[in-house]
């Protein structure tokens, strides 16, 4: 079964929707994570495309920009939940550690 990082994201965003989410910390042992160890908990195989995807949505370089992001004074759980919801941005899908590229991703790599 492949699921799409828009899933793994969707995911993730019900992940801290449930367990609630946090800074400063991936997980906490009261049940709470960040935007990356929601998306971790939220991946059947691989996190790293979903991942990256929220790193391009942000506009971050690397997972510690992503860190950063989720860590900033002011961040609003409104705030990460808006970005893993961005709808029709990607439609990669991921089967196992295979990601499938979406007619949108493609064409960036391409580009590149
Ligand atoms: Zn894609």
């Amino acid at each position: 079964m492949s699921v799409t990082v828009q899933d793994v994201l969707e995911r993730a965003a019900q992940i801290l929707e449930h367990s609630g989410w946090c800074q400063q910390y991936s997980h906490r042992s009261s049940g709470e994570s960040c935007l990356y160890g929601a998306i971790l908990d939220a991946a059947p195989g691989s996190a790293m495309d979903a991942v990256y995807e929220v790193r391009e949505r942000i506009g971050v370089m690397n997972t510690v920009g992503l860190f950063d992001w989720n860590d900033a004074p002011g961040r609003t759980l409104s705030e990460v939940l808006a970005v893993l919801r961005i709808p029709g941005h990607c439609e990669c899908e991921m089967d196992g550690d295979q990601r499938r590229y979406c007619a949108s991703c493609k064409a960036r790599e391409e580009a590149e």
